[in-house]
């Protein structure tokens, strides 16, 4: 697939509406910009909302550079470990809910509810995508609507746990979404955000003084899915604006199936390269700086918790 082709609109900053930025790298034709007023990262061109929805219903599973090929496949060759990472986000929901009526907005094919329903929660999900939508109702036999969130008749204050895992990185209109998902949360109802901390985090800065390159210039993930590349501060800024406040914070880190699926090579470079990548990657260094990472809040997964605000600013 050829992701520089697609047809594109020009974006201001989401965070703070201002259209100053500098060009940190340009990554398939995407400019990858930083706005000069608040510091949050983003493309400045994008596809538009309605080509990268036809994007997820088909090429998005497929194309390993951008999506996810063979997810499916993944996902049951490497059961255990997705069991191990699922019990976790349980445990992890059930120190915080106040009932347990769940629903994931994005819940690509459902495995995680899967699992969670099999741990007594109510689930529901939705999903843009056509393809693993329908695999979570005809195959798990979830309640999982295609779409978006904004476009189903949800009863309001329905949920007391919204999951919105690896989705807000990929949305046009967040606040839209945002200000949805605080209509639906029951009273005491938490939203979780997961997304991953791009660029600026500990590894990539690293990884861009290993290479000459300046912080901020390496290649993100997944563009031009992901619109938007956040540290904790620009996450914590757009839940703030959308009316919500913060009550919890994790790390986490992505990487455990990646590595499983894809290891990560020693090939090319000088032999001081060669030797850094080997210890870090074959001899359990990023694992140690990873298991650090997590437990001090550097990990290169961003989780907060958060409920509706008093205030709801003006978006
Ligand atoms: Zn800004």
């Amino acid at each position: 697939m050829d992701w520089s082709t697609f047809p594109r609109e020009k974006t201001d900053c989401k965070l703070c509406g201002s259209n100053s930025f500098s060009l940190l790298s340009t990554q398939m034709t995407w400019p990858v910009v930083r706005c000069g007023n608040c510091g949050f990262v983003y493309l400045a061109e994008r596809p538009s909302e309605d080509e990268l929805a036809g994007m997820y219903s088909k090429s998005y599973y497929e194309d390993g550079d951008v999506g996810y090929r063979g997810y499916v496949s993944i996902f049951e060759k490497y059961h255990d470990t997705f069991m191990r990472i699922f019990l976790r986000r349980h445990r992890d929901l059930i120190k915080r809910a106040s009932g347990r009526r769940l629903l994931e907005v994005g819940c690509a094919y459902g495995f995680l509810l899967d699992f969670l329903r099999s741990k007594d929660w109510e689930v529901t999900g939705i999903e843009i995508s056509p393809i693993s939508s329908a695999y979570a109702r005809d195959q798990l036999h979830l309640n999982v609507h295609t779409g978006s969130v904004e476009s189903m008749n949800l009863p309001a204050e329905s949920f007391d746990v919204i999951l919105l895992l690896d989705v807000l990185e990929h949305l046009h209109r967040p606040f839209d979404t945002l200000r949805h998902i605080r209509s639906l949360l029951a009273p005491g109802g938490i939203l979780v955000v997961q997304c991953p901390w791009e660029l600026f985090h500990w590894e990539k800065v690293a990884e861009a003084r290993l290479k000459w390159m300046k912080p901020g210039t390496v290649k993100p993930d997944a563009v031009p899915a992901h619109l938007y590349f956040f540290q904790p501060s620009s996450l914590e800024g757009i839940l703030r604006k959308a009316g919500f406040k913060i009550i919890g914070r994790q790390s986490g880190n992505y990487g455990a199936i990646r590595r499983l699926v894809d290891p990560p090579r020693i090939g090319k470079g000088s032999t001081i390269e060669k030797i850094l990548r080997y210890v870090y990657f074959r001899m359990g260094l990023q694992r140690l700086l990873y298991l650090i990472a997590r437990l001090t809040g550097f990990g290169n997964g961003i989780i907060r918790y958060a409920v509706p605000s008093e205030k709801c600013s003006d978006i």
